[in-house]
């Protein structure tokens, strides 16, 4: 389990070869699968992004009425709606419908807001076991670790781990071929299904139109969950509305090709309510518990655009410094440049713990290029750093820029620097000026000094 609170550079060069390969593998082939999808699929891809972006940021200018309207047809459709203002709330609020119906035994979909809340955890402590049914999240939970990604929990993990720790767990013995691991959790997890009283979800979207929720798996592992028992509790961030039915079409698209280059994810989900007279199962109960924990201030703040973000996992896949580190490096549930902007915001007064985040990022902007819902990711990210330094925060390993900017404002001083660079050429490693300097020289050459005539050329140029 990483616990880290190392800064992400040194976590990333303290990263086992084996972990920065099996990420780097598994999102080398999302990043072309996704690509190539999209573009044999659509003529103008990007517009689509775009359009998906619009009808997000509309909702979350207009989140009030559309969730007042997602509980109006929630509660039509026969569901119970809660509201939960902290990840606290929600915990309890879990445990006492769950303690309402004598439920000890819960099976779980994945969801990254169970995740937000460490539900688990608190569910075990209070006598009720809570088991993942999704197979990364599975393996995730027996080795007692977290997920490094929003899609693929286990991506830093290759098959031989897997394996080995199957073996530990006595799900078998040793074998790393991958239709035997999943045989092996089918067999364990099926009886784990059978014997739950409780289901839980989160849910990828709700209509606020019909009070739809909306559940995508690629293992029909949800579904299982709710078919064996009648109680079905769906933890969702109050993000998660969209206006209509007919949105989904849209979100559904782009969610399945930009996540995982399918068309559409293998099982997708329209829950409207508990069980009808006329259904053969299902869940009698359904309750629904919206969640804010932070969401309400990022939405007053200027960086709500992230809250659009539909969790398809793209823009990790892409960006160079989540392919170094993992999702582990960020320290908090959502890794990589969605991370890096919704982690501090989501920590309300702990922003200044995870203000370093937002400086993970070279600012290249492919985030922001496959992001379906098209967020400015590299904007805000500049927000964060900005307020930051106006905050006074001092992260640890950012590079000191303060001798710079003296150096920098100083046009006595920037000419004396200029003059002496010149020898920097000729002098041995050992005696460069700064030691960051002469490690940076030992794996790379210096250019060949060609600077200090813009002066002279200004100079002559003003006489003619
Ligand atoms: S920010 Fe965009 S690309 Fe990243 S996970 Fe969210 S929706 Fe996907």
């Amino acid at each position: 389990m990483s616990k880290s609170v190392q800064p992400i550079d040194v976590f990333a060069r303290d990263l086992p070869r084996e972990t920065r390969d099996a990420v780097l593998s598994s999102v080398m082939t999302r990043v072309a699968g996704r690509k190539a999808k999209l573009e044999e699929d659509y003529g103008d891809p990007d517009a689509l992004r775009r359009l998906a972006g619009e009808v997000k940021q509309h909702t979350l200018e207009h989140l009030d009425e559309y969730l007042e309207q997602a509980e109006a047809a929630l509660l039509k459709n026969g569901a119970k709606v809660h509201f939960a203002s902290t990840a606290e709330d929600a915990r309890e609020q879990v445990l006492a419908i769950l303690n309402e119906n004598g439920s000890k035994r819960v099976v779980k979909s994945k969801s990254m807001v169970t995740e937000e809340i460490h539900l688990n955890d608190y569910l075990e402590k209070n006598g009720v076991e809570c088991v993942e049914t999704d197979l990364g999240e599975f393996i995730i939970q027996i080795d007692e670790d977290t997920p490094s990604h929003i899609v693929q929990p286990i991506i830093h993990k290759n098959r031989r781990q897997v394996a080995e720790s199957f073996e530990e767990h006595g799900l078998g013995e040793y074998n790393d071929d991958p239709q035997t691991i999943t045989r092996r959790a089918r067999k364990h997890l099926r009886e784990k299904y059978l014997q739950s009283d409780a289901g839980m979800t989160g849910a990828n979207f709700v209509s606020a139109e019909s009070g739809r929720l909306v559940v995508v798996t690629n293992e029909g592992n949800a579904r299982f969950g709710m078919a064996a028992n009648g109680l079905h509790i769906a933890l969702v961030g109050i993000e998660k509305v969209v206006p209509r039915d007919k949105d989904l079409g849209l979100f559904l698209n782009l969610l399945g090709r930009s996540a995982t280059a399918q068309q559409l994810t293998v099982y997708t989900q329209f829950i409207k309510g508990p069980r009808s007279a006329e259904q053969p199962s299902g869940p009698e109960q359904m309750h629904v518990i919206f969640l804010d924990n932070g969401r309400s201030k990022v939405l007053a703040s200027k960086e709500r655009d992230i809250l659009r973000c539909i969790r398809c996992g793209a823009c990790l896949n892409v960006c160079p410094v989540y392919r170094q580190t993992s999702g582990h490096g960020y320290r908090a549930v959502y890794g990589g440049p969605v991370g890096a902007v919704l982690s501090p915001l989501l920590a309300g007064d702990d922003f200044p713990k995870y203000a370093d985040l937002p400086k993970a990022s070279s600012l290249c902007g492919a985030c922001n290029e496959v992001c379906p819902v098209n967020i400015p990711i590299p904007e805000l990210l500049l927000r964060l750093r900005s307020r930051a330094n106006q905050e006074g925060i001092k992260s640890a390993g950012s590079p000191p820029m303060a001798p710079f900017a003296k150096l920098a404002t100083s046009p006595k001083l920037w000419r004396t620097a200029m003059t002496a660079s010149k020898a920097m050429n000729h002098l041995p490693i050992t005696m460069m000026p700064v030691k960051p300097l002469q490690a940076w020289l030992k794996i790379r050459t210096l250019p060949k000094w060609s600077g200090g005539e813009f002066r002279r050329w200004m100079k002559e140029r003003g006489r003619n």
